[in-house]
């Protein structure tokens, strides 16, 4: 099979297309298109809603077939093309359409020869390797089929990652209190209730040893009424012994983690994202995995901690560091400090 842009060499700028502009994608097309080896030549939309009338200023917009195309031409909005226009210009589409669609698309993909990403939303067989950069950066490596792993997957692999390098895991188990959904959504629940995963473990155990390896992992998930974070209770059993400082001091190399505070008033997800608004990022996102430093403790072996996690934003940095791996045009540590310095993670 051919796929379009292979060669190292042929690169310059990164065609990237966007299918689906929803939570994940709308962040990901903007964190594409502040790179510099990379850019946005489309983004689908479904919908001609609000959201499709106010993306034509930054990205042409497409649909996802001929029908839909018309639909948005009899609602007074300019599309470029459909799908398969899109991909013509493109080397690479990241998938952001919902839960199951990226299947759907696969095969469109693979005859227009566009190579493609994945959200965690997918299952893991839809692509040649799963993907988190300080986990397993290399793993996707000249690969055609990439998927990011799920917003909670992610949290779990960022932290546990350097863990696993510096000390080594013997045994994860996650609890993982779930939100309810996004922000922006006004359909789904609960709004009144505790829902648990009823099968054991929940999905994020097999899904995390896709990224971390074949580690002894077990994982519950429980859904609350909230929209702003997912929060995770990690205890993890190291192979060599550490002391808390160590393992602050280990975190502290990686800037996709940030240590917060109770003490200074970051006791729950109200103010972690209330500070992440401060931060005057776009769409007042938090990319980085969010360790309350109280929660860290060590006893013999094992760790506990509890961390946060911006559940529509920390995939973004993974979506943009998954081409270049794909692409083979910038080595973990190099795709990571570009990626970061864009979306200015690290900055005080
Ligand atoms: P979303 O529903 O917010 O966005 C999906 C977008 O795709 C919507 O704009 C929708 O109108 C559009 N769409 C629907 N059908 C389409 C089609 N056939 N072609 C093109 N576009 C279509 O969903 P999301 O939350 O952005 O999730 C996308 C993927 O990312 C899923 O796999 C999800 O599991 C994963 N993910 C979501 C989150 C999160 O917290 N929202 C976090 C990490 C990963």
């Amino acid at each position: 099979m051919f796929y379009k842009g292979f060669s190292p060499y042929e690169i310059s700028m990164l065609k990237v297309a966007v299918n689906g502009y929803g939570t994940i994608g709308r962040r990901v097309a903007r964190a594409v298109s502040l790179q510099d080896d990379m850019q946005v030549v489309g983004v689908i939309k479904a919908r001609p809603d609000y959201i499709a009338r106010m993306l034509t200023d930054r990205f042409r917009l497409y649909a996802p077939d001929q029908e839909r195309l018309k639909v948005f031409e009899q609602n007074g909005l300019h599309v470029e093309g459909d799908l398969s226009n899109l991909l013509d210009e493109a080397e690479v589409v990241i998938d952001c359409t919902p839960e199951g669609q990226g299947e759907k698309n696969r095969p469109v993909y693979l005859k227009s020869g566009v190579r493609a990403v994945f959200q965690g939303g997918e299952e893991s067989s839809i692509a040649d390797a799963s993907f988190n950069a300080y986990a397993n950066y290399d793993q996707s490596s000249g690969k055609s089929m990439v998927r990011v792993v799920s917003c909670n997957t992610t949290g779990l692999a960022r932290t546990l990652s350097p863990l696993r390098d510096s000390l080594g895991l013997k045994r994860v188990n996650a609890t993982l209190v779930r939100r309810a959904t996004d922000q922006n959504d006004s359909s789904k629940g609960p709004i009144n209730a505790i829902e648990p995963s009823l099968g054991f473990p929940s999905h994020h155990a097999p899904d995390l040893r896709t990224v971390l390896g074949d580690i002894d992992v077990e994982s519950v998930a429980i859904k609350v009424p909230t929209t702003l974070m997912h929060v995770h209770s990690v205890e993890a059993l190291l192979e060599k012994p550490a002391s808390r400082e160590d393992i602050l001091s280990e975190w502290s190399g990686f800037r996709r983690i940030l240590e917060i505070s109770g003490k200074d008033g970051r006791k729950s997800t109200a103010q972690v994202m209330d500070m992440a608004r401060e931060m005057g990022r776009d769409r007042s996102d938090l990319y980085e995995i969010a360790v309350w430093k109280e929660s860290v403790h060590v006893n013999g072996n094992t760790l506990r901690y509890i961390q946060a996690i911006h559940q529509e934003s920390d995939v973004v940095p993974e979506n943009v560091d998954a081409l270049r791996s794909m692409f083979e045009v910038a080595d973990r540590e190099t795709s990571i400090n570009r990626t970061d310095s864009k979306l200015e993670i690290g900055r005080k």
